[in-house]
């Protein structure tokens, strides 16, 4: 998809803040440090649209980004990053509330991407997240992040232990990303642009 324009709508706090639009959302989901803001960045070829390197597990609103594409509009709803050791219980739940009312019945919504680092088998909370996200039978594509950091004649191994420890089904797609080298990204897009139905 050939970007037009891109801009950050809000960060929100709960459902009454979603956009009421209509347009296609597509999730972003990952633990802190992942590389989630360098992929927004790069999909939208924006420097600096989201922060990378947030102060980690301290934000608990959904950032929703509005694009408008040759092809079509959409939003991407950046979840809070997970797994940030220095989160307390009742902050872990607030988040756990806030994505699951999200992703119960939220109708716009036509596909999540749950980032991996893929230098690294996914963690417990890397596991734990893709059993919640698949338990809502919403399309998801797992894409596994820092593929640059990885020497090409590793990426079948890497690959293939996240899709074991993930118990990915063979029909959820898996795909290399990266920021640095923008490998991956008209893959996504492709993949993207079917799901929302742009
Ligand atoms: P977030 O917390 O998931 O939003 O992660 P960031 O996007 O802030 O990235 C965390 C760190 O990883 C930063 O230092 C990024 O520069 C680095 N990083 C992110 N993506 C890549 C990538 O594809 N390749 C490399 N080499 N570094 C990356």
């Amino acid at each position: 998809m050939k970007i037009k324009q891109t801009e950050f709508v809000i960060s929100a706090v709960g459902p009454a803040q979603y956009p009421e639009s209509g347009l296609p959302e597509v999730a972003l989901a990952g633990r802190s440090n992942v590389g989630k803001s360098s992929l927004i960045n790069k999909m939208l070829l924006r420097r600096n649209l989201a922060r990378t390197s947030q102060q980690p597990g301290k934000t608990q609103t959904l950032n929703y980004y509005r694009i408008n594409g040759d092809v079509g509009e959409l939003y991407f709803v950046d979840f809070p990053g997970y797994g940030y050791a220095k989160v307390s219980k009742s902050e872990r739940e607030a988040w756990g509330k806030m994505i699951e009312r999200y992703l119960r019945g939220r109708e716009p919504l036509k596909l999540v991407l749950q980032l991996v680092d893929l230098r690294h088998p996914p963690s417990a909370d890397d596991i734990r997240m893709y059993e919640w996200l698949s338990h809502y039978e919403i399309p998801m594509t797992v894409v596994a992040t820092k593929a640059d950091k990885v020497s090409r004649s590793q990426w079948q191994k890497h690959m293939k232990i996240i899709r074991q420890s993930l118990g990915m089904p063979g029909h959820v797609p898996l795909l290399l990303f990266s920021s640095e080298t923008g490998q991956g990204r008209e893959e996504l897009w492709s993949l993207i642009e079917q799901s929302a139905a742009l």
